[in-house]
């Protein structure tokens, strides 16, 4: 992967833009593998570093400024959100100021409270309600079973709901960094934040577009709205692009997900024509085209989305 990005430039910018030189044009190898916290992170750019184990699993992401931390997302578990903690420390003694969430889900928020406090703790409206409802009060005891070093940091756990839900757009000023915060409605769960920072033209675009994946769709999520939403997030022209699940990539996603949703649509849409049910739909319909994308065996929520995307529900 790191050879075919490379294998456009001369050897000579190929070393710089391996030590992060930021000369010539910004290619996506700013963002690469860094062992200096363990696997799965990566360096995006001077003081942006993402953590994702692999493709698949949820990403959780530190930006240092001069003031002090902004995290996005707790991390998929709390054994990961302790690794981020560490890497966190090697980096600056200033504390993480704030963490925003980009969705409500558990695998995004669940472990606050390895963060918070100090983090004051970001979401747009409706986030507090929405992570109220996917709780599941006995999480800590079934996850202080997977082992001993879970069971440690879990039975510290409380649950944290956003301190700040702002409405819309809200800006964070830390040090010399400026985040953006932009309100997505619709594209994944009951409260969706998308990070961008126009300076150094990384976004993180939480789960409306992930790496090749069929994602886990929720019944109120409408295309309409994803469509809109990465529309919004193309229009800021990233150079990187931190999907909610799996390592930094670019807005070649938004791309990849319009094909399919719109192709989907199209499909389901032509079926509805000819008078099939939604149930005759999903039993008939496929995506070959898509074939190699993983989770598979979420194409019927994303049928049952398209279906009531198409009706209008
Ligand atoms: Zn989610």
């Amino acid at each position: 992967m790191r050879f075919k990005l490379f294998t456009a430039c001369t050897a000579l910018s190929c070393v710089l833009f391996a030590v992060g030189c930021s000369t010539g044009k910004p290619t996506a190898s700013a963002s690469l593998p860094t062992q200096d916290f363990g696997p799965g992170f990566h360096k995006v750019k001077d003081g942006i570093y993402t953590f994702a184990p692999d493709q698949t699993t949820t990403t959780c992401s530190m930006v240092v400024t001069n003031e002090g931390v902004v995290m996005i997302d707790s991390c998929n578990n709390s054994v990961d959100s302790k690794k981020m903690l560490a890497a966190v420390k090697k980096v600056t003694d200033k504390p993480v100021r704030f963490l925003v969430d980009t969705e409500v889900h558990n695998d995004h928020t669940w472990n606050h409270f390895v963060f918070s406090p100090p983090a004051v703790v970001v979401n747009a409206q409706g986030a507090a309600e929405g992570m109220k409802k996917g709780l599941d009060p006995k999480r800590a005891e079934t996850l202080a079973k997977q082992s001993p070093e879970t069971a440690e940091i879990v039975k510290n756990y409380k649950f944290i709901p956003p301190h700040i839900e702002y409405n819309n757009r809200m800006t964070i000023q830390l040090g010399e960094r400026t985040f953006e915060l932009i309100y997505l409605k619709n594209v994944h769960s009951e409260a969706d934040t998308v990070i961008w920072l126009p300076k150094e033209r990384v976004l993180f675009a939480g789960s409306a577009a992930n790496v090749r994946t069929m994602i886990n769709l929720r019944p109120h999520v409408r295309f309409p709205d994803v469509l809109a939403g990465y529309k919004v997030m193309r229009a800021l022209n990233p150079e990187i692009v931190v999907p909610g699940h799996g390592q930094p990539t670019t807005a070649k996603i938004f791309d990849e997900y319009e094909g399919f949703y719109t192709l989907l649509m199209k499909r389901v849409g032509e079926m509805a024509a000819q008078g099939k049910s939604l149930e005759q739909i999903k039993k008939e319909l496929k995506m070959p085209e898509y074939a190699d994308w993983a989770g598979q065996d979420r194409l019927g929520a994303n049928i049952d989305v398209a279906y009531s995307s198409l009706k209008g529900k």
